[in-house]
């Protein structure tokens, strides 16, 4: 591939290839190895180290080959997973440490996006050409079995709890491993007519649909496009962003899982639309399946000629290749995953210049999130008119509401935008019997606490800013009166102290301070010191707001803020 630019020249962008490569057959990175990939992609030792390191998932010090990862993060945590640590830590030692076979080794780890079915581990075992990497539920009979050598069973199916509107009802209903299966149900129709209607009136429909973006920002997605098409600098370049890594969402794993092509498909639309020629789709390592699902639909759409250098017969061409993170929930940022795989510390980079100009290898760069992309073919297949019927007149469209913590059925739902959020906890069979609701956390970790009395707003973009709250990536913790909202503070807190890049001072030290006077509010007995913490919190979260680079800082400390006014510990101004 030739793109402008020196650092596009370098081999450099294979470096987190080689590193996964690499750990994959060694079950960990050694020195030599490191030094060996430098050599062969021109990069200074101790530049690659820094990146090495910048990622939670590299392991730089021997370890043997079985690395269980048990997750502790929120919903997670409503599921027992403390009990099950505890008990791990008890039969096996600390985490991190070798268990004593010495063949396997197990950690805590930030959410894994299966908070369906929490409290989930993921399993991965290094190994030659054979290494293998599952996430499953997780008990304490499971994960002993798996630590003494035993592998997890096949992977259930995706269980999905709630019949789709649009995006997922194919869910369950198209083999996601068979592109006959994909195009007997309607799939390439969209396309099809995306190449009749041309770039122009692609973006069009787009456009006139209202959609926006589903990845947390809610940038309306046809002016991106047209920003991306209008851009002179050529190559252009398509992003979509798998990444999801927000505490408490899993919406584009079970895309990707069960309905893969309608992603490709998504992608090949925004691609044509924009006049870009590759495309990159970056998931996270904690999802193999879903990477391992996304990498045969893309090769089955090759093959078939819906991807390459005459897109279904229209002498186009476009291509996609995936790239695999490496742990770092930063790098859902847009310019953070650039730089992640470009070959750099997943560190965001100042805005202007915003991505349809500089993006990508410094070029102009279309980001989509999976669920947009999605939507998209909704747009084509039945027209911007009828998309636009259901949800709001300023929120248009469905929306992918990922429920757990304590309901009786948590799992993926999809709703018109504006339904309330009381009938989306009814359809997930609302609390269990003889509980009462303590509190929900809307938009995961970086989205805020809503009580009882704020049930019925309606879950639309305008509806959720009119009480101060975010739909955000579509997170929806619910907790009853059994949760320990003090240690789910505490979790999220330690969250943002460990994901923050470091890169700003704001938030590398005020989360770091975010945590410690939040421990010191949770713990203090006397009303004046916590009086004094709770002011600084504020004080703290203000600096963070307005003066770090990006979204991650910028939101650290609305979950601790609004779970304090739930615990009664804070006013609500
Ligand atoms: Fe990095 Fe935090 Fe600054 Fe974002 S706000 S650039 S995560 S230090």
């Amino acid at each position: 591939m030739a793109y402008g630019g020196r650092a596009a020249r370098s081999r450099r962008h294979l470096l987190l290839p080689v590193l996964h490569a690499v750990q994959d057959h060694a079950g960990w990175v050694s020195r030599g190895a490191l030094e060996y990939a430098c050599r062969r992609l021109s990069i200074p030792p101790a530049d690659a180290y820094g990146v090495a390191s910048f990622y939670s998932r590299f392991a730089l010090d021997e370890r043997p080959p079985l690395a269980v990862h048990v997750c502790d993060d929120i919903a997670c945590k409503c599921a027992g997973a403390d009990v099950l640590c505890e008990a791990l830590e008890r039969n096996f030692g600390p985490p991190g440490a070798p268990i004593a076979s010495g063949s396997a080794v197990w950690y805590r780890s930030p959410c894994l996006g299966l908070c369906d079915r929490a409290p989930a581990a993921l399993i991965e075992r290094a190994g030659g050409d054979h290494a293998e990497a599952r996430v499953a539920p997780a008990s304490q009979e499971a994960i002993t079995a798996v630590l003494a050598g035993a592998w997890p069973g096949p992977e259930p199916a995706v269980q999905q709890p709630h019949d789709g509107l649009r995006l997922l009802r194919r869910v369950g209903v198209v083999d996601p491993e068979s592109f006959g299966s994909y195009v007997q149900a309607g799939g390439y129709t969209a396309l099809r007519h995306a190449l009749e209607l041309g770039p122009e009136g692609v973006i069009r429909e787009v456009t006139d649909a209202k959609l926006l973006g589903r990845g947390g920002a809610a940038f309306p997605t046809g002016r991106k496009w047209d920003a991306v098409a209008k851009a002179t600098a050529r190559p252009h370049f398509m992003v979509c962003n798998a990444d999801e890594s927000e505490p408490g969402t899993f919406k584009d794993r079970v895309l990707m899982e069960s309905d893969p092509f309608a992603v490709v498909e998504g992608m090949t639309i925004a691609a044509l639309a924009t006049g870009c020629q590759q495309g990159y789709l970056y998931v996270r390592t904690e999802y193999p399946t879903a990477r391992k699902m996304i990498e045969n639909a893309i090769a089955q759409a090759r093959a078939k000629g819906f991807l390459g250098t005459d897109v279904a017969g229209s002498g186009l061409t476009f291509d996609i290749e995936v790239r695999r993170g490496a742990g770092a929930y930063i790098c859902g940022e847009e310019t953070a995953l650039f730089n992640s795989i470009e070959g750099k510390r997943g560190e965001p980079r100042n805005k202007p210049p915003f991505p349809v100009a500089v993006g990508l290898f410094g070029q102009p760069t279309l980001v989509n999130n999976v669920e947009t992309l999605a939507n998209v073919l909704e747009i084509l297949n039945h027209g911007s008119a009828e998309y636009a019927k259901a949800g709001t007149p300023e929120s248009a469209g469905t929306r992918l509401f990922c429920l757990s913590g304590h309901v009786r059925v948590p799992g993926l739902y999809e709703v018109s935008m504006g339904t309330t959020l009381r009938e989306l906890i009814r359809l997930a069979g609302g609390l269990h019997e003889g509980r009462s609701l303590r509190a929900v956390l809307l938009g995961g970790a970086a989205g805020s606490f809503v009580t009882e009395s704020q049930l019925d707003v309606p879950l639309s973009f305008e509806g959720t800013r009119a009480i101060g709250a975010t739909l955000g990536s579509g997170a929806v913790i619910v907790f009853d009166d059994t949760a320990d909202l003090e240690q789910v503070l505490l979790r999220i807190a330690r969250f943002f102290r460990d994901e923050s890049c470091g890169q700003c001072v704001p938030c590398r030290v005020g989360t770091v301070r975010q945590e410690e006077a939040l421990k010191r509010i949770l713990s203090e007995r006397t009303q004046s010191l916590r009086e004094t913490d709770i002011a600084l919190l504020s004080d703290i979260a203000r600096a963070m707001r307005d003066a770090s680079i990006c979204g991650l800082g910028q939101t650290a400390a609305n979950a601790i803020g609004s779970g304090l006014i739930q615990l009664n510990m804070a006013g609500t101004n």
